[in-house]
């Protein structure tokens, strides 16, 4: 190793550990100023380093979870899959039966279909990260309860805060309701940009209801064509393109 390369991986780490002490609450750490975020999209973080250390820290924290119910019954805890310093993230509602099968979110039908939309933006699922509000499969996939999300978002929370993505496309009402802190419905939420901690959010469509309302695929393609736009001005390379 050189030098060079030896202290680009002492400040690699140095900023990992400030971020992971910022998360953990210890305050007295110097901060950035904070960015003003711009009107249309929200002001994107700049990306820095790669995070699988962080997000494998985060996996060990999370264990072989028992904070609610869901346990009970699962087979497979779904943590999240990718690149661990995508730039764009997508968060989904909760596993399904295959998900809760293989531990590997949106592989399903819904998940098929999740993969070609992020294939038709010029991506791969390597290229991004993906991962859901739960990380256990509600029995006969009902609705998320409040307290399952009360246990589980804070999980999430820490991954979205390890990747640091430019942006996030929340998939469905469950997900966009719960990282927006609205009720409003999905209908209403689609289609312009949010933001969630900073980072500017795309809520679109869930799969799953396109898979059952595919008239409605028209308007999640006008909300991707917002986020491929987006990622262009930033110059984020969408290798297949
Ligand atoms: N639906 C989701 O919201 N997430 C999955 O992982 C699969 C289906």
């Amino acid at each position: 190793m050189t030098t060079r390369d030896e202290l680009l991986a002492i400040a690699r780490q140095a900023k990992e550990h400030v971020a992971w002490l910022e998360r953990g609450g210890v305050s007295g750490v110097p901060r950035a100023p904070k960015q003003q975020p711009a009107k249309k999209p929200a002001a994107a973080p700049q990306k820095t380093s790669a995070s699988p250390t962080t997000l494998q820290m985060i996996r060990d924290e999370l264990g072989d979870c028992t904070r609610c119910k869901l346990h009970d019954k699962r087979t497979n805890i779904v943590y999240g899959v990718g690149n661990p310093d995508a730039p764009l993230v997508f968060v989904g509602e909760a596993p399904g039966a295959d998900e809760d099968r293989t531990g590997e979110p949106f592989v399903g039908a819904a998940g098929q279909l999740l993969t070609k939309m992020i294939e038709a933006m010029g991506l791969g699922r390597q290229d991004v990260y993906i991962c859901n509000i739960l990380k256990c499969r509600p029995p006969g996939n009902r609705n998320p309860e409040p307290d399952e999300i009360e246990q589980c978002e804070p999980f999430l929370k820490k991954q979205l805060a390890a990747i640091r993505p430019r942006m996030i496309v929340a998939l469905g009402k469950f997900a966009a309701q719960c990282l927006l802190r609205s009720d409003a419905p999905i209908s209403r939420l689609r289609g312009s940009w949010k933001e969630y901690e900073g980072i500017p959010l795309m809520p679109t469509y869930h799969p799953a209801f396109l898979l059952r309302t595919p008239s409605a695929k028209r308007e999640v393609w006008a909300d991707l064509q917002e986020v491929m736009r987006e990622l262009d001005r930033l110059g984020v390379a969408r290798p297949k393109k």
